[in-house]
């Protein structure tokens, strides 16, 4: 083909797909989290909806998890992030570790996702409740994790820090079960959807059971905030762990800021509400999302207006005055 008669058919088909209603949308990165984790595949699943729907490319970046994610999306670095809804709202509101930036105002929600459990997972049969790892060898979690700020916000209702276990490693997801298994840790942390395969594999493997997060401290911090609530993991969710798991959970959310385009983030909602039931199909921690829910419960941000405007448009929110 002649160079000019490719080229004209280049525009003639950017133009077209111009034409067509839905394929405009620019290229959007997510950050998500660990390779063990739920917020990777998650990510995935969203970005191919949204590529679907726009023909634009979409990336679901792993990272560090939800406290990375937030940091990045507020310094700008990030234009969409994974977060659990109580560092959501923590970087929203500027309190526990965004106490020293402030608040941040311009961050904003799209949607909430599956529901996250704090799960706590130990070797040792003699750990059965929270309270029982204080002087042993834990995994707190990686610097930039979420499960790492539950954790903090957990001890600091007892009165406790990091220095009240006698070992707190900073290991990632992927590796934490494998450690333990080797017999250098007694438990460790994760904020995650279920079931989950790092857990299955803890339990499975090495003989791990999973602990009962409950109590008088444990009211007390899902009272005190609007994002905790009780969870429990059914009993024979995982091996050695016949009974039903109390805990407390948040819910995973997908945020970002005011000033990222109306249209891109009205075109990546209605990608994912409109192939609800293929989100629901790509992850068993999905399986269970509703778009009423979705809308409404762990938006611990504002919601961005290119989302509540879809939201309207279908009579999933009441229009706004
Ligand atoms: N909740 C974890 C975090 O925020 C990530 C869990 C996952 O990757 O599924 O770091």
């Amino acid at each position: 083909m002649s160079t000019k008669r490719f080229q004209f058919g280049c525009l003639a088909l950017a133009s077209l797909l111009w034409s067509v209603p839905g394929w405009a949308g620019s290229p959007i990165v997510i950050g998500t989290g660990g390779a063990s984790g739920v917020y990777l595949p998650t990510g995935r699943a969203i970005c191919q909806l949204y590529q679907q729907a726009t023909g634009a490319t979409c990336r679901a970046l792993p990272t560090g998890g939800s406290f990375y994610n937030a940091n990045s999306v507020r310094n700008g670095d990030l234009a969409f992030g994974i977060v659990q809804s109580d560092v959501q709202y923590a970087a929203f509101e500027g309190t526990a570790q965004f106490y020293d930036n402030g608040p941040s105002p311009d961050l904003r929600t799209l949607f909430s996702l599956h529901a996250e459990a704090f799960t706590v997972v130990a070797k040792p049969a003699d750990i059965r409740e929270f309270d029982d790892l204080l002087g042993k060898r834990v995994n707190v979690g990686n610097p930039g994790s979420g499960h790492r700020a539950t954790l903090n916000a957990l001890l600091a209702v007892k009165g406790k820090t990091e220095g009240a276990f006698a070992l707190a490693s900073e290991l990632k997801p992927e590796d934490m079960t494998r450690v333990m298994c080797s017999g250098k840790l007694d438990a460790f942390f994760y904020v995650v959807g279920h079931p989950s395969q790092a857990i299955e594999e803890a339990t499975r493997r090495c003989g791990a059971h999973l602990v009962d997060v409950s109590g008088p401290d444990v009211a007390h911090l899902i009272e005190a905030a609007p994002y905790y609530s009780v969870t429990v993991i059914p009993g024979g969710t995982y091996a050695n762990t016949p009974d039903d798991t109390t805990t407390f959970g948040v819910r995973a959310t997908l945020m970002t800021r005011s000033d990222v385009d109306d249209g891109d983030v009205y075109r990546l909602v209605k990608a994912v509400f409109e192939n609800l039931e293929a989100l629901r199909r790509s992850h068993p921690s999905l399986a269970t999302l509703t778009a009423a829910k979705m809308v409404r419960e762990g938006v611990t941000a504002p919601l961005h207006p290119g989302a509540r405007r879809y939201y309207e448009e279908v009579g999933l929110l009441p229009v706004e005055e």
